[in-house]
């Protein structure tokens, strides 16, 4: 198994200067961290990804991005290219988060380009996967979940497993304060484990860090990290404070 990430989706929070502010509260307090059995990553909006590069260097702190096209270079308009956000020394790139795909309308077929241009670029997708609360009050929520899976990935062949992160986020727990119970989590996160499984071979399975995201705050870190199957959480809102972020990423792991 691959470290466990504690991911920040910034989403379309931050500018050049907060992101400053940020940081310069939020290293010193990662000083006593053990970065041997954690891995942190931080996702801010494109426009301030290059001075975040810049400070977090020197640190253990990984970069991610919030999407990206496709393809190297060329003719799309507000498209940023996985061989840019390289040169910055992203390491990972967030695909298929939920609000893609519901206020900008990403189908499957998309992400699924997304996944495989970031992928051979030799970046780390973080692929997106949730069903709405109508999806899971209808009983089909392994069924969304198994078919964002297995279309997102549709374009990538063998794997040994630790260049790929699978995000679990329900919808409705994304921004609404409604956090899946562990084990409302840990039920999807090993289903999705065993998909992986039939895709790739249980030992790559084994080794794809599954994230769990939706409200996860201090306060519920502690009883999501302990499930078998949840390998660290993505964290929206809670990722904007140093502190709050910081009282997550600490949490003890076993
Ligand atoms: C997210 O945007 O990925 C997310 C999980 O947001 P929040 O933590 O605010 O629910």
């Amino acid at each position: 198994m691959g470290k466990p990430l504690f991911a920040g989706n910034w989403k379309m929070n931050k500018g050049v200067a907060e992101t400053r502010e940020f940081f310069e509260k939020f290293l010193p307090l990662t000083k006593d961290i053990d970065f041997e059995n954690r891995e942190i990553m931080i996702a801010p909006p494109f426009i301030s990804l290059s001075v975040a590069s810049e400070i977090v260097k020197d640190s253990k702190i990984s970069l991610g991005a919030q999407n990206a096209c496709w393809a190297k270079k060329g003719a799309f308009t507000g498209e940023i290219s996985p061989v840019m956000l390289k040169e910055l020394g992203v390491k990972y790139v967030i695909l298929g988060h939920s609000e893609r795909r519901h206020i900008f309308g990403e189908s499957n077929e998309l992400i699924a380009k997304r996944v495989k241009g970031v992928y051979e670029e030799g970046l780390i997708p973080v692929l997106c996967v949730g069903e709405t609360l109508e999806e899971r009050e209808k009983g089909i929520t392994f069924e969304v979940v198994e078919n964002q899976l297995k279309e997102g990935l549709k374009e990538i062949g063998n794997l040994d497993g630790a260049e790929l992160v699978i995000a679990y986020e329900p919808v409705w727990a994304i921004g609404t304060g409604k956090t899946a119970t562990p084990s409302q989590a840990e039920e999807v996160h090993s289903f999705i484990r065993q998909i992986l499984g039939e895709m790739y071979g249980k030992n790559v399975a084994d080794v794809i860090r599954i994230l769990y995201g939706g409200s996860v705050k201090p306060g519920n870190i502690k009883e999501l990290i302990v499930q078998p199957n949840i390998d660290g959480v993505l964290v929206g809102g809670a990722s904007l404070e140093p502190e709050s972020f910081f009282e997550i990423c600490k949490v003890e792991i076993s």
